[in-house]
């Protein structure tokens, strides 16, 4: 069993907050464990709760259709949540809902090491914008180490929102050029070794 998949069980199981009482399945995430790019949506709604899968609705359909338009599949990436079981009647996470998943999306994006990270909606993205406004930073990405994170509105808001629609493809059709940027950065020259380092020798 993989480290993944003992995180799995762990969150099948979990109790550490008040939605375990009214989920039918927690949904973990899904995809390759060596996935470059993982997106973090915000968490499960109806179909994904009877499923136990991320992403399967509507906007699910819409997320595979928005891959495809950038030549990718659905088993090309990861795909996760903030949190792991429905809310009530679809309603916004509360924090100390987001506080209790927190670690295992953190175990998560240890595990997977994923190169590019794009939030979807507004409570991802407070994981790595806090205090940002979504309509500022949409599109906009943000390196840190190796890794590339960058905002996105949540493709649901797509969905009830036909304007929003071309903005969501604008920023999804800037996808494959981070990917491409992340190998940039693999081949960026290490620094050259300071005096005091190389007096080392
Ligand atoms: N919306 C989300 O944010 N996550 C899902 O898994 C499905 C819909």
């Amino acid at each position: 069993m993989s480290q993944l998949d003992v995180l799995y069980e762990e969150i099948r199981a979990c109790r550490k907050c008040q939605l375990a009482l009214g989920r039918t399945n927690a949904v973990p995430g899904e995809g390759p464990e060596n996935a470059s790019m993982l997106f973090i949506g915000e968490g499960p709604g109806f179909h994904e709760d009877r499923q136990g899968r991320p992403f399967v609705g509507l906007a699910g359909q819409y997320l595979e259709e928005l891959l495809g338009q950038i030549g990718l599949k659905r088993a090309d990436v990861y795909i996760a949540n903030v949190i792991k079981c429905r809310p009530p009647g679809n309603r916004d996470p509360e924090p100390e809902e987001v506080e209790a998943c927190r670690p295992y999306l953190d175990r998560q994006i240890e595990l997977i090491r994923p190169r590019v990270v794009v939030t979807l909606g507004r409570f991802s993205m407070a994981r790595y914008f806090p205090g940002a406004s979504i309509s500022r930073i949409h599109g906009q990405p943000k390196r840190a180490g190796g890794v590339i994170y960058f905002p996105m509105f949540h493709p649901a808001a797509a969905l009830h929102q036909p304007k929003w629609r071309s903005i969501v493809e604008e920023d999804f059709a800037k996808l494959p050029g981070l990917l491409a940027k992340v190998e940039e950065i693999d081949e960026e020259k290490p620094e050259p070794p300071q005096a005091e380092q190389l007096s080392l020798f």
